[in-house]
C-alpha cells in the first residue's frame, strides 16, 4: 500500500531534503520509500550528466560572485558547454525580445537561428482549425517548421521564447537539440507565471 501512496512532495511542510534532515522527512517521502532511486550520486558519474551538473552549478555567480540573470545564465551554460550554435524559437509577439537575444548570444561569441512561430504562413483553414473571423486569414504557429529548420542547421541548444502550452511540446518533440525554455505564454501575467502561484 505504502509503494503506492503519493510522493509526500504534493503535500510535506518540511522540505527536509534541502537540509538532509532524514528525520524530518514524512513518512511518504520519496527519499526514504524509494532510496535506491533517489539516493544514487552515481547516476551523475559519467558523461555527459557530469559536465552539465558541472556547468548548471557554475551558472548562477560570476567568478566575481555576482549573480547572473536568466539570459546571462543560458549565455555562460552554452559557452561552457562548448555549444556553437544557438537556435531560437519564439512567438511573433516577442520579435524584439527574441532578435535582442539573439544580438545578445552574437556578442558572447555564439551562433545564432532564429525562427518565428508563424513560419510559413499556413492559415487556419489548412489545418481544420476554427477562425474566430472566418473572412480572414490567420497564420497557425508552426512548430513542426520551427523545429524542422532549426534541426536543418545544426543547431547545439534551442532556446525557446514565448510559445503557447502544446506548442511548446510540439517543439521539444521535433526538436533534435535539447531545448531549454526562457520566457513561457502567458497572456495574463505577461509572462510572468510564477505571480498566479503565489
Ligand atoms: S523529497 Fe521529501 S522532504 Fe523533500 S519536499 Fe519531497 S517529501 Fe518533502
Amino acid at each position: 500500500m505504502m509503494d503506492n501512496a503519493p510522493y509526500a512532495c504534493a503535500f510535506c511542510a518540511t522540505t527536509a531534503c534541502l537540509r538532509g534532515e532524514f528525520d524530518k522527512m514524512p513518512t511518504t517521502c520519496p527519499t526514504r520509500t524509494r532510496p535506491e532511486t533517489t539516493r544514487d550520486p552515481g547516476v551523475y558519474a559519467a558523461e555527459p550528466v557530469h559536465g552539465e551538473m558541472l556547468a548548471a552549478d557554475a551558472a548562477p555567480f560570476t567568478s566575481e560572485g555576482e549573480l547572473r540573470n536568466r539570459v546571462e545564465e543560458v549565455i555562460f551554460y552554452a559557452t561552457a558547454q562548448g555549444f556553437r550554435r544557438i537556435g531560437i524559437a519564439f512567438c511573433v509577439s516577442l520579435t524584439k525580445e527574441s532578435q535582442k537575444l539573439g544580438r545578445l548570444l552574437r556578442e558572447a561569441g555564439l551562433e545564432t537561428e532564429l525562427v518565428c512561430c508563424r513560419v510559413g504562413a499556413i492559415d487556419y483553414d489548412e489545418i481544420g482549425l476554427k477562425k474566430a473571423h472566418p473572412e480572414r486569414f490567420a497564420a497557425i504557429c508552426n512548430p513542426v517548421a520551427q523545429a524542422r529548420l532549426l534541426n536543418a542547421r545544426g543547431v547545439d541548444l534551442v532556446v525557446q521564447l514565448g510559445l503557447c502550452i502544446g506548442h511548446d511540446l510540439i517543439l521539444q518533440r521535433e526538436c533534435e537539440a535539447p531545448v531549454t525554455t526562457l520566457v513561457v505564454k502567458d497572456r495574463v501575467l505577461d509572462h510572468h507565471t510564477i505571480a498566479a502561484l503565489r
